[in-house]
């Protein structure tokens, strides 16, 4: 199993890494698991063709998890994709996912591009498979069972949130926390997996800064609280993601995310920190992501 991480970032625009987006190849079938911006060159970048990507799967629909699939889609439909991607998520993916083609937001792009006899093979692929799930499991094929429980992000009524585990056929394990607050479910999910990729969005001086300034903190997980969740699941292997631009150097970028923490504290030297309150409570095996990271299992 090969796993590439393709987006690395929260929410703000940050030149250094793309929005949330993970390749799993098992054997030589792809998932990816989120589609956040920058997600589709990311894969070229990987060497790997968008059109050969069958099954995606969204943790949940804030815009830095999903917002390259309406490019991923049109993309790889008109370098001839053959079959309708199969996207899997909580409620709410059919509407994201519907008002993105035929009568939707590109509408008039897909007509225009469809009046080219060559682009008219295909258009089925323009009508995902989209399967709205609920907690248990979501997907399987005869390669991978891919299972999801609901995390801790946004309130349910608004809009569910997985975090989702991947089992492969060669007894590999891979579990995706998406964003998530600390989540005891998400911890019985993660029980003795070979990697836990779980999200680390802002230090813990950030959060504090965060508290203060009354911007809401319950919704992501500091890294004091990623180590206690680490050793809780027992995973042989973790992965922090999702990085709140805390360690950019782009001056416009620290001043955006001054909103969030102390602006001269922002810069690489703060994951330092964050590597610091990981290793207070996990002593285990710990990547830090960055585009383009591969890990073979
Ligand atoms: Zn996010
Ligand atoms: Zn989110």
């Amino acid at each position: 199993m090969r796993i590439v991480m393709l987006g690395t970032a929260a929410a703000a625009p940050d030149p250094d890494r793309n929005h949330s987006a993970i390749l799993i190849t098992v054997r030589d079938r792809h998932y990816m698991f989120d589609c956040g911006h920058g997600a589709t060159h990311q894969l070229i970048r990987s060497n790997v063709n968008p059109g050969h990507v069958d099954t995606v799967f969204l943790s949940h629909l804030h815009y830095d998890h999903v917002a390259d699939f309406a490019f991923f889609v049109l993309t790889s439909w008109i370098t001839n994709r053959e079959n309708a991607p199969v996207v899997v998520g909580p409620p709410g993916t059919r509407g994201f996912v519907e008002h993105q083609f035929a009568d939707g937001a590109f509408a008039k792009d897909i007509e225009a591009r469809a009046a080219y006899k060559n682009r008219q093979g295909n258009m089925h692929v323009l009508k995902p498979d989209v399967r709205e799930c609920e907690p248990g499991v979501v997907f399987e094929d005869d390669l991978v069972r891919v299972s999801a429980c609901y995390v801790e992000h946004i309130p349910q009524e608004i809009s569910p949130c997985f975090g989702l585990r991947l089992e492969s056929v060669d007894g590999k394990s891979v579990v995706f926390s998406g964003d998530t607050a600390p989540c005891e479910r998400l911890v019985e999910l993660a029980q003795e997996c070979d990697l836990l990729i779980h999200e680390c969005t802002f230090p813990e001086k950030a959060l504090e800064f965060r508290r203060k300034a009354n911007v809401g903190t319950w919704a992501h997980t500091s890294p004091v609280e990623l180590g206690k969740i680490a050793t809780a699941s027992r995973c042989k292997s973790l992965v922090a993601t999702h990085f709140g631009s805390f360690d950019t150097t782009y001056p416009v970028l620290r001043d955006m995310m001054s909103v969030h923490m102390p602006r001269e504290l922002i810069g690489p030297a703060f994951m330092e920190d964050v590597v610091a309150d990981i290793r207070r409570n996990y002593s285990g095996e710990l990547r830090l992501a960055h585009d383009g990271m591969r890990i073979d299992l």
